[in-house]
């Protein structure tokens, strides 16, 4: 199977089988917005479930908030969202297609370079050299660009009830402005009511850091961690749920003393490296790269991106950055409010004497979720060449999801719709369903397509209900991974799932 080949074939999978849709589908789509289905927001929910376990839940060291997505617009001219987050932006203008300088092929200036006129598959073949900034248009390879112009990734919009449009018009009526001058009237117009929607969840947590440290007994090294919702006008969205406009966050802040970063960074690289692999079949499909100087985003000394091996090679999952107190400190100038922190047993540096007052150096794990939905989709698709009961060869289709990321734990099969079985069946679910383990009744068609059907969306174990059980009281449990068949009591079956479900991870 080709690396294209499987994301479409994820992609349909992930369609058909309610994992991922299109996001206003019947309307044609809005392009590169996504709505998660009945099993997708299962997983997603899932594996946000258990970053919140070991972020939070399992260490005393860190606690969870959950911000408004609105923020005061002063937070992203603190953070410098407003001045600095932002993409080269060149127009191709041979095929006029759009695309990031940072993302297109380099190439060394000055390399002769031959290209199809308007970009199309064949026509006259235009002879060109490459430019100074050392890359040509990713969509036909000509060097002939615009210059880059810098784009900002955040959404814009306005909060209250007066339409802002209204002051801009009057900025503007009856004047004969030039056109920068009519922009810098709107933009001024526009200003006093413009708020953001927010381009990372991570700017709340800072924000809020005085609050957490006076409401808590939080204590240097610390963290916060939020998972939510996130927002940016990507000027090329790309590869599914890969880059979206909106998408899922799930970031970390954590608080260190100044000087210790270099020993939190690399501890927090491993931490989240290992996290990762926990949940896949491949470790070796995961790496952490240390990013080049000038990779570094404004407000980072050091960085590892955990990087996933996609179909189309190495991209990023999850950045680990050195923040130092750029944050902290942005904040207390804008704000004028003292988000230091108070040591009263370490001597302060430079006095010798005991207390010290510093502004903590900040550690940050900030995951995609989406992105990782992607991520446990593409390790977990595998089509497996074997024979049915008749020898014919088949091909069977899996999602080997980990077990704790499956939408659904168990599929309760009656053999046969007749005979009393589906009763036994359906009070088996019922069992299930009150523990609170996501399960699902299923009677339709053949044992065989049944099992299909649940290998395909990743459910790791079938209980097949059949004439013995009645007279047993016991079931049987398959196992997706293996086929393995076991017998069961039918009282053991809930105690069976949920210690599979625990040994399954650390
Ligand atoms: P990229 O280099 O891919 O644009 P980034 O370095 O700008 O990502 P960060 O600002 O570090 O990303 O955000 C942290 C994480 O949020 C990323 O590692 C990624 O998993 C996720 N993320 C960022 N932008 C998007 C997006 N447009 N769509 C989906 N996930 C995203």
């Amino acid at each position: 199977m080709s690396d294209s080949e499987l994301i479409s074939k994820i992609v349909s999978l992930c369609k058909q089988r309610g994992f991922i849709f299109q996001s206003s589908d019947i309307y044609g789509g809005l392009k590169s917005a996504y709505d998660y289905g009945p099993l997708g927001v299962e997983l997603k929910r899932n594996l946000a479930a258990e970053w919140w376990r070991d972020m939070v839940h399992r260490r005393e060291d860190i606690v969870g908030i959950d911000a408004s997505i609105f923020m005061h617009p002063a937070v992203w001219k603190a953070s410098g969202h407003l001045a600095e987050f932002s993409d080269p932006l060149v127009d191709c203008l041979n095929c006029k297609e759009r695309f990031r300088a940072d993302k297109a092929p380099q190439v060394e200036p000055g390399t002769a370079v031959e290209y199809i006129k308007g970009g199309k598959n064949k026509g006259e073949t235009l002879k060109g050299s490459v430019p100074e900034a050392g890359y040509v248009c990713p969509n036909c390879g000509s060097p002939e660009l615009s210059s880059e112009r810098q784009f900002n990734l955040m959404f814009r919009t306005s909060i209250g009830p007066v339409d802002p449009l209204d002051a801009a018009i009057d900025e503007i009526a009856d004047k004969s402005l030039s056109r920068k001058e009519i922009r810098e009237r709107i933009e001024e117009a526009l200003r006093p009511s413009a708020i953001y929607l927010r381009p990372e969840t991570a700017q709340a947590i800072f924000v809020q850091y005085l609050n957490v440290l006076q409401s808590t007994s939080m204590k240097v090294p610390f963290g916060i961690a939020q998972q939510g919702k996130s927002f940016r006008n990507e000027i090329i969205t790309e590869k599914f749920i890969f880059r979206t406009c909106e998408f899922e966050q799930m970031e970390m802040e954590f608080f260190i003393e100044p000087g210790t970063q270099d020993e939190w960074l690399d501890y927090w690289t491993k931490e989240r490296m290992n996290w990762w692999q926990k949940f896949a079949n491949s470790d070796d499909a995961f790496r952490a790269r240390q990013h080049e100087e000038d990779e570094l985003a404004h407000y980072a000394t050091n960085c590892y991106d955990i990087e996933y091996k996609y179909p189309w090679g190495w991209d990023e999952l999850e950045g680990v950055a050195s923040r130092t107190d750029y944050d902290l400190k942005k904040h207390m100038g804008e704000s004028g409010t003292k988000l230091t922190y108070f040591d009263q047993q370490k001597p302060d540096p430079e006095t010798g004497k005991n207390g010290w007052r510093y502004t903590p150096y900040v550690i940050e794990p900030a995951a995609g979720l989406t992105r990782g939905v992607l991520v446990y989709l593409c390790d977990a698709y595998r089509e497996e060449k074997g024979t049915d009961a008749d020898g014919k060869e088949k091909t069977r289709k899996l999602l080997k999801l980990h077990p704790r990321l499956a939408p659904y734990k168990a599929a309760i099969l009656p053999l046969v719709k007749k005979d009393g079985l589906p009763d036994i069946a359906r009070n088996i679910v019922n069992d299930f369903l009150k523990e609170g383990i996501n399960t699902k009744y299923d009677e339709q068609q053949s044992i065989g397509k049944r099992y299909a059907r649940h290998d395909e969306v990743g459910t790791p174990y079938c209980i097949t209900i059949d004439h013995d059980t009645a007279s047993d009281n016991a079931v049987t449990i398959r196992d997706r991974d293996t086929t393995q068949q076991e017998r069961i009591p039918i009282a053991e079956a809930i105690a069976t799932v949920k210690k599979r479900l625990e040994g399954t991870v650390a």
